[in-house]
């Protein structure tokens, strides 16, 4: 898990900001706890590893949280990924399971998400302070989209590479990618000479494959130097905890837990996290003891 981090760059006098990061751990924990086929690890990583490169470029304090929420209308269903200001992600999909041939080789992830939809992005930012961005989606392949959403709601032109190669053990080999965000003040000249590097940038997995560390990628895409700033751990996490779960059975309220407790066949309540697949059991005694409690 050690080779997972994020880095923050400027180039071109810092009219250009660059973040690249390796997520290998983090999508293969994610595909873990989960279970995803590989079209499906590669478009909930990919959206993983968008939310942090977004939280990376935009949170400033390390509760703010940052949630992208893509409905396509793919066999898949829904993907939700949450990215705090620590580095922190977890995220959910409707169906892990879902399948798409893959197309020339390569895992078909717009064929699983679906490409009639949309994809949003909400930013907590403190108590009352959020802001929600919404795009319709562009491929379903969640670089392009996330890159059209940066455009149109945050209006800074970005190109985003995030890539997962999945073994055929279904195991993730590699994962990771980069966010370049070209600020004004940029001349045609040089835009033009960045999106030719990025265009002839392997695909970030082989970069990675190789051996290439995230400041290589940027490396290879500012070969005339640039400025590396921090450089943070990013990991799986998740909240949730038997407490919170307790809080939940609180606010169905007496009447509703009652009749869970009528109803439930087996001597436990489970209940799961769907971001994390972690379960919950609770027996009848233990449930009326939180709701007296709480009284
Ligand atoms: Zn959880």
């Amino acid at each position: 898990m050690d080779r997972d981090y994020l880095v923050r760059a400027t180039a071109l006098d810092e009219r250009v900001r660059a973040f690249a990061l390796n997520a290998t751990g983090v999508v293969s924990e994610l595909r873990r706890r989960h279970d995803t086929y590989p079209a499906v690890t590669a478009a909930l990583g990919r959206t993983a590893m968008g939310a942090l490169l977004i939280s990376a470029a935009t949170l400033k304090e390390e509760e703010q949280l940052l949630t992208v929420d893509v409905k396509g209308g793919g066999p898949a269903g829904r993907i939700v990924v949450t990215a705090n200001g620590r580095g922190e992600v977890r995220g959910l999909v409707g169906n892990p399971h879902a399948h798409a041939e893959s197309v020339n080789g390569k895992l078909n992830v717009s064929g699983v998400v679906g490409s009639k939809g949309f994809l949003s992005v909400t930013k907590h930012l403190g108590m009352k302070d959020s802001y929600q961005g919404t795009v319709e989606l562009l491929s379903g392949e969640i670089g392009d989209d996330l890159a059209y959403y940066l455009l149109q709601s945050e209006q800074t032109p970005s190109a985003v590479g995030v890539g997962v190669f999945v073994q055929p053990d279904h195991s993730v080999e590699a994962a990771g990618g980069y966010m370049i965000q070209l600020l004004p003040g940029l001349s045609e000249t040089e835009i033009a000479a960045i999106e030719q590097r990025i265009a002839d940038l392997p695909h970030p997995t082989q970069l990675l494959r190789d051996g290439a560390t995230p400041e290589e990628i940027l490396e290879r895409i500012f070969p005339e130097g640039y400025t590396l700033g921090d450089s943070s751990p990013i990991r799986f996490h998740c909240p949730c905890s038997r407490e919170r779960f307790e809080s939940a059975i609180v606010s169905l309220g007496h009447d509703e837990v009652q009749r869970i407790i009528e109803e439930e066949e087996e001597p436990f309540t489970e209940v799961v996290c769907h971001f994390c697949n972690e379960s919950y059991q609770f027996s009848p005694v233990e449930m009326e003891a939180i709701l007296e409690a709480a009284r």
